[in-house]
């Protein structure tokens, strides 16, 4: 079965003429999956009944679930819960922001990167998404609201650089001018450290902007929050940035998140403006969001400010993210974690 949805535009033109249609009839599916975006194969209604017959014996059109949708009664966000072909769940979240609609998607059922404060790694990977699988998170929430979708950020459930050649399509489909048609500099892919694919996503110099989750100001900090460090030192992964910049002329964003008294004093964001000293760069803070299998606590409202003063000291441009979605299991991996062990107990 070839997955059809997954195929980059040049592909699917020469599968349908493989399969003895004119290009157009490429061209026209094309569109129906990434323009139209349809839910399936029988909704695209200037394709013959013959040729659709043709297409749902040799391909798999992916297509998400919907199994649950938590709207936030604060700020409107929207927590989507998606069932897979295989039974596999995946979680979205649909932001809404004054500048339009921004999707955070997921990359990977489960992750195998450990993180210490993450609830989505707790159970270990499952398996990689596939590009269709990725992008279907984006349309099936634009089909749900008949709303557009104008920022995508690859922040969900899932290391992507561990995911990479899917990454890389999935971010070719959704910036396709003749598709999707969403600019890249919309993208973010958001990232723990995986530095030698840090490094390859720069050789394609795609204008999306690139995201290291740091979390610490040091190497010894940083590992007792991320085993990645273990195997790529703080360095290396401020370097990557470094790198990438260089290479695509993108501003890179660190993510930061405050845990307290872990890494959240005075001498954490003056260790840290120093580590980060000179990149092109912006500093996202989050105040952790407390997961129940761990004891991490959130940093309090004037260590949050504290810290962003400080950085602002030295230069460096900070934003505090809002937290969207509070109410309804906002951290990352809880909504499809409630799931799982619901379907265990059998109610
Ligand atoms: N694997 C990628 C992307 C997924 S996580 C990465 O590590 O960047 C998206 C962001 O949310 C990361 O910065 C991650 O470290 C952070 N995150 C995960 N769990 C969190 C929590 N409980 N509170 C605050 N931030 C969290």
């Amino acid at each position: 079965m070839i997955d059809i949805k997954s195929m980059e535009y040049d592909d699917v033109i020469e599968y349908m003429t493989s399969i003895g249609e004119k290009p157009f009839r490429g061209k026209q599916l094309f569109q129906w999956m990434h323009v139209h975006k349809v839910a399936s194969i029988d909704d695209m209604t200037n394709l013959s009944k013959d040729m659709r017959h043709k297409l749902q014996e040799n391909c798999i059109y992916t297509s998400l679930t919907q199994v649950d949708c938590q709207i936030s009664k604060e700020d409107g966000t929207r927590k989507y819960l998606f069932a897979l072909s295989d039974g596999n769940v995946v979680e979205s979240v649909l932001m809404r922001y004054k500048h339009g609609n921004s999707v955070c998607v997921s990359s990977q059922v489960g992750c195998r990167m450990g993180c210490r404060f993450c609830a989505s790694t707790l159970d270990g990977l499952e398996r990689n998404l596939t590009p269709a699988e990725i992008l279907d998170q984006i349309y099936s929430i634009e089909r749900d609201t008949g709303e557009k979708v104008s920022n995508v950020v690859v922040m969900g459930t899932g290391e992507p650089m561990d995911n990479f050649d899917n990454i890389v399509t999935f971010i070719k489909l959704l910036s396709d001018e003749r598709g999707a048609n969403l600019s890249q500099r919309n993208i973010t892919v958001s990232t723990c450290g995986i530095v030698p694919k840090m490094k390859e996503l720069a050789s394609y110099h795609f204008q999306i902007t690139l995201a290291l989750s740091l979390h610490a100001p040091n190497q010894a900090k940083r590992l007792e929050l991320m085993p990645v460090a273990n195997k790529y030192d703080i360095n290396e992964a401020v370097d990557a940035c470094r790198y990438y910049f260089k290479e695509t002329g993108r501003r890179i964003t660190f993510e930061y998140s405050l845990v307290a008294g872990v890494n959240d004093s005075d001498t954490d964001a003056a260790e840290l403006a120093e580590l980060i000293k000179g990149i092109n760069c912006h500093v996202n803070l989050i105040p952790v969001n407390p997961i129940k299998e761990r004891n991490y606590v959130q940093s309090s409202n004037e260590a949050v400010h504290a810290f962003k003063n400080k950085l602002e000291k030295y230069g460096i441009n900070v934003t505090i993210r809002r937290e969207m979605g509070r109410d309804i299991d906002g951290a990352c991996g809880q909504l499809r974690r409630k799931h799982i062990s619901k379907e265990q107990k059998g109610d």
